[in-house]
């Protein structure tokens, strides 16, 4: 161990350190300012990667904004009452998304569990404790909805006790609407797959007083998704925080009629009595998100999407010269809409599988994830990318490419 004395000896000559020593700065401070960062993932032996894939819950989302993690550092430093805090935040949000209110969650799923749950209880306290069981409640226990939306993720509607009752046209949904229906939900991202489309499912609900809902979870960009649902009309849009707004991902938003979210919010931690304690969101995670919808909100997104058609551009000109190779620069409509590079080749020339090529770059140095692109393919993304990281990419891309060429 080395002495006091010898070690602000030692530390004196580190210029930063040096500087701190003597300024009335604690001795603790002034060695974690000079101690080395951990390097937890290398640690770990945890692998990181450049993403070429895009925003995915296993891959861990995105990356959260420089301004997100100060205000999570920040929120880390006081307590705070939570519900003061989602009050506040919860008010604000809603002016920036056009609703009459809204509330942080732990992402869009648990939004989806418990706008519902708000529905079905209001605000009975002993309702919200019977909560998954609705038999003999006298609580309604039935969402209506289309076909093409009825998703995995609808799990979170029937976590409250509901179960799904799937419809394909207007006349399906006049027929199922009984005294049970609780709720009629709708998926942005499949919109097209289905016959109804938003205004007319929104209309079918006011027409028989039940309260729709919109899943937009992955579907910003546009910016103006986030106020479009409400606009119209329905009474709960749920969103995920940590895909394109970069906020915690863990947390999204609840966005809605202002009785609908109160009820919510009776489901929703500090309180323990129900099914949403599980669906915890720290207050550090509530100012995050709170930031990055404000960041999200304020970006110049003209300015942002050239530079993700620049970045497409670079790898579409780096690879497209080989030989059998075919690209196309496709822009998904509904959700995930960013400019995606599709890279597909011929198989004659080329002697490399869509997931050889995944799989070597993945093994490379640096490792870098891209998306499947079917038997002799790959898609790229650079919205997940740091600047400069489509430079590596495109190499990388042109290299596997090149050797595999026959
Ligand atoms: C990602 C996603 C969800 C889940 O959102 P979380 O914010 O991770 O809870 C729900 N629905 C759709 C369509 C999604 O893409």
């Amino acid at each position: 161990m080395l002495s006091r004395r010898k070690l602000i000896q030692r530390l004196s000559s580190f210029p930063l350190v040096g500087g701190l020593i003597g300024s009335g700065v604690p001795l603790s401070q002034a060695l974690a300012a000079a101690a080395p960062k951990r390097d937890l993932f290398r640690e770990l032996g945890v692998r990181t990667f450049i993403n070429g894939a895009g925003t995915l819950t296993y891959m861990t989302g995105s990356l959260m904004h420089d301004e997100v993690l100060e205000a999570i550092n920040y929120g880390a430093t006081e307590f705070c009452l939570l519900d003061e805090l989602q009050d506040k935040v919860g008010e604000k949000i809603a002016r920036l998304v056009h609703s009459e209110a809204a509330v942080v969650t732990s992402g869009a799923f648990s939004g989806m569990t418990l706008g519902l749950a708000g529905i079905l209880t209001g605000m009975d306290l002993k309702k919200v404790e019977q909560l998954p069981h609705l038999e003999y409640t006298g609580m309604k226990s039935e969402v209506i909805c289309q076909k093409a939306h009825d998703i995995v993720y609808n799990h979170a509607l029937t976590n409250t006790g509901c179960k799904i009752v799937q419809v394909e046209t207007a006349e399906d949904v006049e027929k199922a609407i009984n005294e049970r229906t609780a709720l009629m939900h709708f998926l942005h991202i499949e919109a097209d797959k289905g016959k109804i489309m938003h205004e007319e499912w929104v209309a079918l609900g006011k027409k028989h007083n039940i309260p729709t809902s919109i899943d937009i979870a992955a579907d910003v960009p546009p910016v103006e998704n986030l106020w479009r649902f409400n606009d119209m009309g329905f009474s709960f849009v749920v969103v995920s925080g940590g895909k394109a707004m970069r906020g915690p991902q863990s947390a999204g938003l609840l966005m809605g009629r202002k009785d609908i979210i109160a009820a919510a919010r009776l489901h929703m931690p500090p309180r323990g009595f129900n099914i949403g304690r599980g669906m915890k969101v720290n207050k550090e995670e509530v100012l995050g998100m709170y930031v990055a919808l404000e960041k999200f909100i304020n970006t110049d997104h003209a300015k942002l999407w050239k530079s993700w058609e620049d970045g497409i551009a670079h790898i579409e000109g780096t690879v497209k010269p080989l030989p059998g190779i075919q690209t196309e620069v496709h822009v998904p409509p509904m959700g995930n809409h960013t400019p995606t590079l599709r890279i597909r080749w011929d198989a004659a020339k080329i002697r490399l599988t869509g997931k050889d090529l995944q799989d070597r770059l993945r093994a490379g140095d640096p490792s870098i994830e891209v998306g499947g692109g079917g038997p002799n393919g790959v898609n790229v993304t650079v919205w997940m990318m740091k600047p400069g990281q489509e430079k590596i990419v495109a190499k990388r891309l042109r290299e596997e490419l090149s050797k595999a060429s026959a």
